[in-house]
């Protein structure tokens, strides 16, 4: 079944998409794929999404989203959530140009605020114009419709990703403002990692952002277990690492991490557990933030348990909105990174999935080990300890070429791949046969999906800025826009 397309260039315009009236009457005759929306013209109408659950897997290259789901196939038994839901058809689909007003190549900031305030930005800046004005961001706008809020992320709570829906600074790096700028603004629900940007033991101006925050009536949790025990109305701040959270695989393998730091599955549970208690609806945008990170880091564990951890985040998203119609999920990446892939190997590329299944055997990532070798490291200690992270017996010339990277004696022809963790990443895709193309964000297309009231309105092809647009028509917030 063919989907209408609402303008020429088979996205939404802006402008179109503002008259609403004219689109839906189009639509309506096109024999559009109700995707779990059941108003009764069979069409979602503006202000049918009560709530609107907004999931990005950070860096997220289709490489990336395809090796999480074949090794969920090969080695758990069961297909990611998020390819399940074009399986099932249950979804709208199509790609997203995430450029921003600088670059064909967007960094984290500038894409979510393409979301966040519908603009879009110079790489760098969270919702704040050339002349250094603030934008009105989706949290404050739905905030101010009486809606709740809600952020959770495996990144500081403060990094661009999550700053994109709810703050306002020209440089993306000022997270100590953010972090101020959150309890300003009273959001309801945070959940992530960045006590260096809360604690007065870190802060640069000694702050204790977590009394101002208890002051302002915020629960303030630092554990999984009191997480998951708060059952009060109030607000909720949740602190669970200095910086980023670990990465998944060194959380499944690490018991205090286990104990203390929950997963994004679980903060997203928690998330809308809270957040769904306000009769007038929320909205939530969850990150798996750190699959960005690894793809940067070239590090193949990394990437794909932290992809599968976001994958069990649509899991509990799923759950919860299902079976209702009033809620909006979108689910999506900000951009590609380093785009890896699985390579054909050996003779009818029968060597290339028993190298790829080797990942399931790792116990760590490059992460956790990179950072424990340096220029003085022997041979024999490069091969120990990635042995004893991975499973695999590197060669001598191999551990000596990482040797020379940390002595900063090496230098790949493409060069961007000098350094030691690219290094690793090409030394271990000799044995993955899973390999990539750099140490940056890409200008890919990325993938869309969305299921719920508005997501038949996504067309083949979105320009990032027509989701902001999307999201505040279908939750019925326009006239909060201007503040
Ligand atoms: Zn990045």
């Amino acid at each position: 079944m063919k989907r209408n397309k609402s303008s020429k260039n088979g996205s939404f315009s802006r402008r179109d998409f503002l008259k609403t009236g004219a689109l839906s009457g189009m639509m309506l005759g096109s024999g559009a794929i109700l995707k779990g929306c059941s108003s009764e013209n069979g069409r979602a109408q503006p202000g049918d999404a009560k709530n609107i659950i907004f999931m990005v897997s950070d860096g997220m290259s289709n490489g990336t989203l395809t090796a999480a789901d074949h090794i969920l196939r090969r080695h758990y038994d069961r297909t990611s959530n998020w390819i399940s839901l074009y399986e099932q058809n249950r979804v709208s689909r199509g790609l997203m140009d995430m450029a921003s007003g600088s670059s064909i190549v967007t960094d984290s900031a500038a894409a979510a605020s393409s979301w966040g305030c519908g603009q879009r930005l110079v790489n760098g800046r969270v919702n704040m114009t050339e002349e250094e004005e603030p934008l009105r961001t989706i949290l404050q706008i739905f905030r101010d419709a009486g809606k709740a809020t809600g952020l959770a992320t495996t990144t500081t709570i403060t990094h661009a990703t999550p700053a994109g829906f709810g703050a306002n600074v020209m440089n993306r790096g000022d997270q100590e403002t953010i972090a101020e700028q959150y309890l300003e603004n009273r959001y309801d629900v945070l959940l992530g990692g960045g006590n260096m940007f809360y604690s007065s033991e870190h802060r640069d101006d000694g702050r204790d952002l977590y009394s101002e925050y208890e002051e302002e009536g915020y629960k303030v949790v630092r554990k999984k277990d009191d997480m998951k025990a708060y059952d009060g109305n109030g607000k909720l701040l949740g602190i669970f690492y200095d910086g980023h959270l670990p990465y998944t695989l060194d959380h499944i393998n690490t018991e205090e991490y286990k104990r203390d730091i929950p997963t994004l599955a679980e903060m997203t549970e928690t998330s809308i557990k809270h957040l769904s208690r306000n009769t007038n609806g929320f909205i939530l945008q969850v990150e798996g933030g750190r699959v960005d990170h690894a793809a940067h880091g070239n590090d193949a564990a990394g990437l794909i348990y932290d992809q599968i951890a976001f994958d069990d985040a649509i899991g509990a998203a799923l759950e919860f909105a299902e079976n209702r119609d009033d809620t909006l999920v979108i689910i999506t990446t900000d951009h590609g990174n380093a785009n890896p892939g699985l390579n054909g190997v050996g003779s009818g590329y029968s060597e290339s999935e028993p190298r790829f299944d080797r990942i399931a055997e790792f116990r760590h990532t490059n992460n956790w080990f990179l950072p424990q070798l340096d220029e003085n490291s022997s041979i024999s200690e490069i091969r120990e300890l990635v042995e004893h992270a991975t499973k695999i017996e590197i060669r001598r010339d191999e551990a000596e070429i990482l040797r020379q990277a940390y002595a900063d004696d090496y230098e790949n022809l493409h060069r961007m791949m000098s350094r030691p963790w690219p290094v690793m990443g090409q030394i271990l895709a000799n044995y993955l046969a899973f390999n990539w193309i750099g140490t940056s964000h890409t200008a890919d297309y990325v993938e869309l999906a969305a299921l719920g009231p508005g997501s038949d309105r996504i067309g083949p092809i979105t320009k990032n800025t027509d989701m902001f647009d999307l999201m505040i028509e279908m939750a019925g917030v326009q006239e909060y826009q201007e503040g």
